[in-house]
């Protein structure tokens, strides 16, 4: 590829943060709301204009991972920030018919199911009022473009704006993008599934219908969301696959974009032709992108294994637990055989970089443990842990690598996360 060299030049600094979070998905709304309950002054930027990530702007509007999914169940492995999205969601009359089997428990603190259907809107309302009332101030339409680098430590990042590119400063950061973009930026290694390997998760475009016949709808037939997510008077189907692809080739995204969105009223007359409930039925919406399961994941001071997730290990440095199947790695939806495994701190960071956690679906991870852990309600618990630490370090003046494990893990509990613990818990 020929390249162009850029002339040195000097930005405009937009401010100096404690904290700031890139990207505004479950993951990192948690943790821009935890740093900023805990007293740091926080940034959040966030390319779009609304929050939810994959969850609004891809339309997977059925947010799950709280607990396993078959019995044993009785840990709610997902607590703190993740329960009260789906608690305040409940208030409003936001939540929908889950959309897998499960064990209904009810939307109660402490007794949640392990998934629910939501309504995007409602869910968008939801995200932004809460990060709102924690204090956090927000740069929407904010592209992260580059990492400002002082040796191994990063110092701040580069953003893109519609008032132009700027320089944004502080004592540490949490990369949320998804893709591991600031991370990738800072220099930390990290591996990727290529777009041809069989074992990843695929891509694909929903789209919301109504109009559809509610009453002979047929859901949660096996274990798959078969009939669509029921939330907000619409259904949200599974539509066009786009397979595995590399998103971060712009050519391709690109590509992948276009040949699911030109399929989508196909794709319904073809559902319609075989499931009689959406004889009637019409797209109302289609999704800001196409969703993206997976890209970059950072090499880690740790990375969860596989073995981790299927016997339910446990971790000194544990700040999340995650509960949910395995599923596609084994060509079939593999249940955990106990009420879940704990996450440690170390997937958060980086191998190499200073100043920077980097979590939710870019995390430390092999492949099939990501298929468990990746979950909006998981990596929620990811982003609170991350921006609690974040705030943390600031007040001890330490970097988050230096943050001692107990306060963080006091602190987690006292805001109502489930970090896992004592083995007799699990029986
Ligand atoms: C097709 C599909 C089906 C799924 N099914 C389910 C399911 O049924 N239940 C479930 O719970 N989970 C499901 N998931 C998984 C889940 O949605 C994701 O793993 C989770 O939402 C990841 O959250 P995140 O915040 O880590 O990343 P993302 O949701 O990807 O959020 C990243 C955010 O960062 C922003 N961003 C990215 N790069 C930049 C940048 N350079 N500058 C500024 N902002 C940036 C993005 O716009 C986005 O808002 C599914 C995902 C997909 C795609």
């Amino acid at each position: 590829m020929n390249t162009y060299t850029e002339k040195e030049r000097a930005i405009p600094v937009y401010g100096t943060f404690d904290t700031v979070v890139v990207g505004g998905g479950f993951t990192g709304v948690g943790a821009a709301m935890a740093a900023a309950r805990e007293g740091a002054d926080t940034l959040i930027i966030e390319r779009f204009a609304c929050f939810g990530g994959s969850g609004t702007l891809a339309l997977m509007n059925n947010i799950n991972g709280f607990r396993n999914q078959v019995k044993p169940d009785h840990i709610q492995t997902s607590k703190g920030i993740a329960e009260e999205v789906i608690l305040n969601l409940k208030e409003i009359d936001g939540l929908g018919k889950a959309a897998y089997r499960q064990e209904e428990y009810g939307a109660e603190p402490g007794k949640l199911s392990f998934g629910y259907a939501v309504d995007s809107e409602k869910l968008k309302y939801i995200l932004l009022k809460m990060v709102v009332d924690a204090g956090a101030k927000i740069l929407f339409h904010t592209m992260l473009s580059d990492a400002i680098m002082d040796g191994d430590t990063l110092k701040g990042i580069v953003v893109e704006t519609k008032g132009g590119r700027y320089a944004i400063y502080a004592k540490n950061f949490v990369d949320a993008s998804g893709d591991a973009d600031l991370a990738f930026h800072a220099g930390v290694p990290f591996w990727q599934t290529k777009h041809d390997e069989e074992k990843r998760l695929g891509d694909g475009m929903m789209y919301k219908v109504i109009g559809y016949d509610p009453e002979n709808r047929t859901y949660n037939e096996g274990t798959e969301a078969n009939g669509g997510v029921e939330a907000g008077g619409a259904v949200t189907l599974w539509g066009p696959r786009a397979g595995g692809i590399n998103s971060l080739d712009p050519d391709e995204r690109t590509q992948a974009e276009i040949k699911t969105r030109l399929a989508v009223y196909e794709d319904l007359e073809e559902k319609k032709a075989k499931l009689p409930w959406l004889k009637d039925a019409r797209i109302v919406e289609t999704p800001q992108q196409l969703g993206i399961r997976q890209t970059r994941f950072i090499e880690g001071v740790y990375k969860i294994t596989l073995d981790d997730v299927l016997e339910g290990r446990q971790f000194d440095d544990a700040i999340a637990m995650g509960s949910k199947p395995i599923i596609m790695y084994f060509g079939y939806r593999r249940f955990l055989e106990h009420p879940g495994y704990e996450i440690p701190y170390r997937c958060m960071l980086p191998k190499k970089v200073e100043n920077l956690l980097v979590a939710g679906r870019c995390m430390s991870s092999d492949q099939p443990a990501f298929e468990s852990w990746r979950s909006m309600a998981p990596v929620m618990c990811l982003g609170q842990a991350a921006g609690t630490a974040c705030a943390l370090s600031v007040k001890a003046g330490v970097t988050p690598r230096q943050l001692p494990i107990d306060q963080l893990q006091k602190v987690l509990k006292a805001n109502n996360a489930e970090i896992g613990g004592p083995l007799e818990r699990r029986k």
